[in-house]
């Protein structure tokens, strides 16, 4: 018999992205939050660049830390992107749109993943820069640098209820 999936449905089902709309902030956003099981068992909630490529997350930070330490410790994570909010005063409500990613996280030791990964947040985050200048600083950084993958096993997006489609 199949595990029963610990990945639950919005209650709001009219609030969902698609899959389409939820790779599309995926790909937008600059930011988002990334959970850890952290030390002591406090949840570690930080706040991280990213990047979706070949159909998983990549982060990249220092080789040590609480993140490095948490992700060890627990594979497990979830990250949250907020693609979009306003605050709708009249309305005691929030307008937004967002995405959650469950999967699970481990460091990247292959050096062509590795490089893959950190040419696509160079192109992400500097598309201007010439290609020669974000080699030269990857070059640079890499050796110092962590690139983790977030295999994704679960993704929802949700809007505000004033931003959902009516229903019939
Ligand atoms: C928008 C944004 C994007 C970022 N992108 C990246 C990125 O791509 N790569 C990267 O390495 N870092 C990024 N940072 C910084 C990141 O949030 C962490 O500070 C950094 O990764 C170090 O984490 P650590 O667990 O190794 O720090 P440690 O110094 O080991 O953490 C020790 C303690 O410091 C506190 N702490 C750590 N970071 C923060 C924080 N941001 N805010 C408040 N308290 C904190 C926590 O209490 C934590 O338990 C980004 C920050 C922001 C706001």
């Amino acid at each position: 018999m199949s595990e029963p999936t610990p990945f639950r449905p919005l209650r709001r089902a009219a609030q969902a992205l698609s899959p389409e709309d939820c790779t599309a902030v995926l790909e937008r956003a600059s930011s988002g939050v990334l959970a850890l099981l952290g030390d002591g068992e406090y949840p570690y909630a930080v706040p991280l660049n990213f990047c979706l490529e070949e159909d998983a997350l990549f982060f990249h930070g220092a080789l040590a830390g609480h993140r490095v330490d948490a992700m060890g410790a627990c594979a497990k994570a979830s990250f949250c992107v907020v693609d979009w909010e306003q605050v709708q005063p009249d309305r005691y409500a929030t307008d937004f749109r967002s995405v959650i990613v469950f999967g699970t996280l481990a460091p990247v030791e292959d050096p062509a993943q590795r490089q893959r990964a950190l040419e696509a947040f160079a192109r992400k985050y500097c598309p201007d820069h010439p290609e020669e200048r974000r080699l030269r600083q990857i070059a640079l950084e890499s050796p110092g640098t962590l690139v983790a993958r977030l295999e994704i096993h679960h993704v929802s997006g949700k809007v505000s209820r004033s931003l959902a489609a009516p229903q019939p």
